[in-house]
């Protein structure tokens, strides 16, 4: 019988999840989606020193926010828990008693020093079939000398006892047969007595056995574990269960050399976060895709791509069109340039399509920052804003300098602008200019423009310089959308104070 899907997202809680992470759970939510499965989110902190506070957290809301809906897991709950592998304790003490018990795996007493010597007497030492017998475990000892260590509560670690000289076969649907030879891979820890917890393979296999997943979809960097988890599934008779694995290709630099880092962010400004990360150790605060006004739709779009193509060039597909059409045939196996500007591209395609009163709702907050009420304006104004200036921004940060002066009245004038254009004429004929408009039947801008030109035709006016002039009133520099479309939305009495505030205040530079 064909089992249902079952993936899992696994991510260890030890600092702010990565981009590269998010991209993962959203090549696993796409599959699953893909066949009617269910996706997992499991917490895998059993990594006690390495634990950080605040990144489940951080991990529930980054994948909230980019739609990546999860069905099973600590906050959903579900009919495998716990989620969480600290709350699975017992489960692990269980399965790691039953390698025990079958000879498949051995306690282990050497201390930190032990270990610490054998390495320094022995070059590429490696605890295995070669050196096991060597080290003080229960396979060197006597069980009396096994016993009385235990009973004095002595800390030890157990330890998977790898057979030598096999030919692992690892099936990887993007990378195909992976073979390696057992002989390579040491007796990894499974489990340790001083905090009693196991180890990631132990932890990771019991659980997507338990979990009866059918997908292990996983970034490359695992899959040097994978031969080990063969074996363990071997181990535990669950060999015809195992799943599938699927290695996702490293998410590389922009310029294709080397892994994507923080650094590479930092230094040619891109978020590698999906949302801004306050450290709790150190106080330092990185940046966020949200933050940094990306809206999820354009980030989940973008990530999408890095690794994987719909088999032709479209480039944009909402998350349902992303789900009708992804799978594994069309992923690649060599690692995907971070092409950031591509993300930025995105954006700028999603924000377009975005509903203007939506994106005047996402303004409400930078308009905040910038000391300005957005109470103070409706909402049909702020969204009439924000479709005049759209198509000129990548983030909805940008609004604010494309369009601040919808807000608040220039207080300077660029000086370029009024050396090009405020001519010595100029104030006397935005004077007249504003008797022109107190005169206009309507305000409208298709009303006035006609108007205006005319009496800048009839006139003998300079056309260019008197409109930009009048811009450089309004705006403060020579520059945003249409000027009817701008007086038309802030309205006459203040279209005619900034007009007398610049006659007043503006002074000609000379011009050479
Ligand atoms: N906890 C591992 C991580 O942090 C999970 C790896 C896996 O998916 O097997 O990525």
């Amino acid at each position: 019988m064909e089992r249902k899907v079952r993936v899992r997202f696994a991510p260890s809680p030890t600092g702010p999840l990565h981009i590269g992470g998010v991209r993962t759970a959203l090549y696993n939510y796409l599959f699953a989606r893909r066949h009617g499965g269910d996706m997992i989110l499991r917490i895998e902190d059993t990594d006690s020193q390495r634990f950080v506070p605040g990144a489940e957290d951080y991990i529930n809301e980054s994948l909230a926010w980019l739609g990546i809906k999860i069905d099973e897991g600590v906050r959903e709950g579900g009919a495998y828990g716990p989620y969480k592998q600290s709350e699975r304790r017992d489960i692990y003490r269980e399965y790691v008693g039953k390698l025990l018990d079958a000879g498949k795996a051995y306690i282990a007493f050497d201390t930190p020093a032990e270990l610490e010597a054998a390495r320094a007497a022995t070059p590429n030492f490696q605890y295995d079939a070669s050196t096991r017998l060597n080290m003080r475990n229960s396979l060197s000892l006597s069980p009396e000398e096994v016993k009385s260590l235990m009973d004095a509560g002595t800390p030890y670690v157990v330890r998977f006892k790898i057979e030598p000289g096999r030919d692992v076969v690892v099936n990887d649907l993007l990378r195909g047969q992976v073979t390696i030879n057992s002989s390579i891979l040491d007796d990894k820890v499974l489990y340790k007595s001083a905090d009693d917890l196991p180890t990631y393979h132990l932890a990771n296999i019991v659980d997507d056995h338990l979990m009866e997943v059918t997908h292990v979809i996983r970034g490359e960097e695992w899959l040097p574990s994978a031969p080990l988890h063969v074996l363990l599934y071997e181990a535990f008779g669950w060999a015809d269960s195992r799943p599938d694995f699927v290695h996702l290709p490293l998410l590389l630099k922009p310029d294709g050399k080397g892994k994507l880092s923080k650094r590479d962010g930092d230094r040619l400004g891109f978020p590698v976060f999906p949302l801004e990360w306050h450290d709790p150790a150190s106080g330092n605060v990185s940046t966020g895709y949200r933050e940094s006004g990306y809206l999820p739709e354009a980030v989940i779009n973008f990530l999408a791509l890095l690794g994987w193509n719909p088999g032709d060039d479209t480039e944009i597909m909402s998350m349902d069109e992303l789900i009708s059409k992804f799978s594994f045939e069309h992923c690649s196996k060599a690692g995907a340039k971070f092409a950031y500007e591509k993300g930025r591209w995105f954006n700028h395609e999603y924000l377009q399509t975005t509903p203007d009163e939506e994106l005047g709702e996402l303004f409400r907050p930078v308009l905040e920052a910038h000391g300005v009420n957005p109470d103070d304006f409706s909402r049909e104004y702020i969204a009439r804003v924000v479709e005049l200036v759209k198509g000129r921004i990548n983030f909805v940060g940008d609004l604010w300098d494309q369009a601040k002066f919808f807000f608040v009245a220039p207080e300077t004038y660029a000086e370029k602008d009024i050396r090009k254009r405020w001519k010595p004429e100029t104030p006397a004929i935005l004077t007249e200019l504003i008797g022109v408009l107190r005169a206009l039947p309507s305000f409208k801008g298709a009303d006035a423009e006609p108007v205006v030109l005319g009496w800048v035709e009839a006139n003998g006016y300079h056309l260019g310089n008197v409109m930009n002039a009048w811009r450089l009133t309004l705006v403060g520099e020579c520059k945003g959308p249409h000027i009817f479309d701008i007086t038309e939305l802030i309205g006459l009495e203040e279209t005619v104070a900034r007009m007398e505030r610049g006659i007043e205040t503006i002074q000609p530079v000379d011009q050479q």
